[in-house]
């Protein structure tokens, strides 16, 4: 069984079949150009960007949304730092609605930290969206490990300049290289893993990540190791911005790679068709409508915990209506979000 694989060379595998930190995706003898912790520092992708994070601020950063566990609600003062009347709503519940993290003591005090929350994820923005970087083109990459010829790339060149399509299909199409190769390439050109679909079962992973998200950035959880690893698969780009947002939703270590083409079609279009849990979409004319819009859900569902965070444009807001127990939320107990401006 191979979970991770790397250049070719296995990544060793503990024994629960988790990949261990500092041997995944080691080169093996003879590989001479990335090992993984070269690539971690290179890629923005695989192992996440730490230029990334630096956009999340530091009271983001958690271990797990379950691991702020609610406080005593006896003695809870409101966490809206600007709140006024933290102990005149006498009537309230102090133990929900908790937004990251923090109980809200009125319906003003949730609108206020909610759009706090909406404008920090909007500020972040512009400092990661020109994180790309110089990619090595697919077709250098596979000529370089000689894996094709001068001639198989100009020949499967003209023809995706012909009728279009990917260089990586073209080549496999013209018989230039297997798919599998394809893969390692990609896997060369983003500095991440080849990921497996051992062990991948979307009915239990549904939870993870709203329907719309896997369809529109084609991604797919493949399975969640040890309790705190998600491996996210891609078919032929990784999606930083998706695999951050679900590290920070999730609170699991996100490793992101991609996955043999013809395997990940099967299992993303099997993945679109299982039960995910209910997401409202909201579109708002500008961020305080939808940070209104997003406070109002909170005020109505009333929430344990509440995360925010970005992916592109949108802002995903997920609702945990019973304490998290686990690695994975069960799936009646969360409600998720996904707003975005018209403007965008
Ligand atoms: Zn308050």
């Amino acid at each position: 069984m191979s979970l991770l694989r790397w250049r070719g060379a296995a990544g060793a595998l503990g024994a629960d079949g988790t990949a261990e930190q500092g041997s995944v995706g080691r080169a093996g003898p003879g590989a001479t150009a990335l090992t993984w912790p070269d690539a971690e520092a290179e890629a923005g992708a695989g192992r996440l960007d730490a230029s990334l994070w630096k956009a999340v601020p530091p009271s983001e950063r958690r271990d797990s949304p379950f691991s702020s566990a609610a406080k005593s609600g006896l003695l809870r003062t409101c966490s809206n730092p600007h709140c006024a009347s933290g102990w005149l709503h006498l009537l309230r519940s102090r133990q929900t609605p908790v937004f990251e993290g923090g109980w809200c003591c009125s319906v003003a005090c949730t609108r206020a930290r909610v759009e706090a929350a909406v404008r920090r994820e909007m500020e972040a923005r512009g400092q990661t969206r020109d994180s790309h970087r110089h990619r090595v083109p697919l077709g250098l990459a596979m000529l370089e490990q000689g894996w094709i010829t001068q001639q198989d790339l100009r020949a499967a060149l003209q023809a995706q300049r012909a009728a279009g399509g990917r260089l990586g299909d073209w080549l496999v199409r013209q018989k230039s290289a297997s798919e599998e190769q394809v893969t390692r390439a990609l896997g060369l050109q983003w500095s991440c893993p080849v990921l497996s679909l051992d062990f991948h079962n979307p009915e239990d992973l549904a939870v993870l990540l709203p329907r719309l998200f896997l369809d529109a950035f084609g991604a797919l959880p493949l399975r969640v190791a040890a309790g705190r690893i998600l491996y996210l698969g891609f078919e032929d780009r990784i999606d930083p911005a998706l695999a951050l947002a679900a590290e920070r939703m999730t609170g699991l270590r996100v490793e992101a790679g991609v996955v043999q083409s013809s395997l990940f079609r099967a299992a993303h279009t099997h993945a679109l068709q299982t039960h995910f849990p209910p997401a409202e979409l909201i579109e708002a004319a500008n961020e305080q409508a939808m940070a209104a819009a997003l406070a109002r859900a909170i005020e109505a569902a009333r929430p344990v915990a509440a995360h925010l965070v970005r992916v592109h444009e949108c802002l995903w807001l997920r609702l945990w209506l019973r304490p998290q127990t686990g690695p994975l939320p069960d799936p009646g107990s969360i409600r998720d979000l996904i707003a975005s401006t018209a403007t965008h």
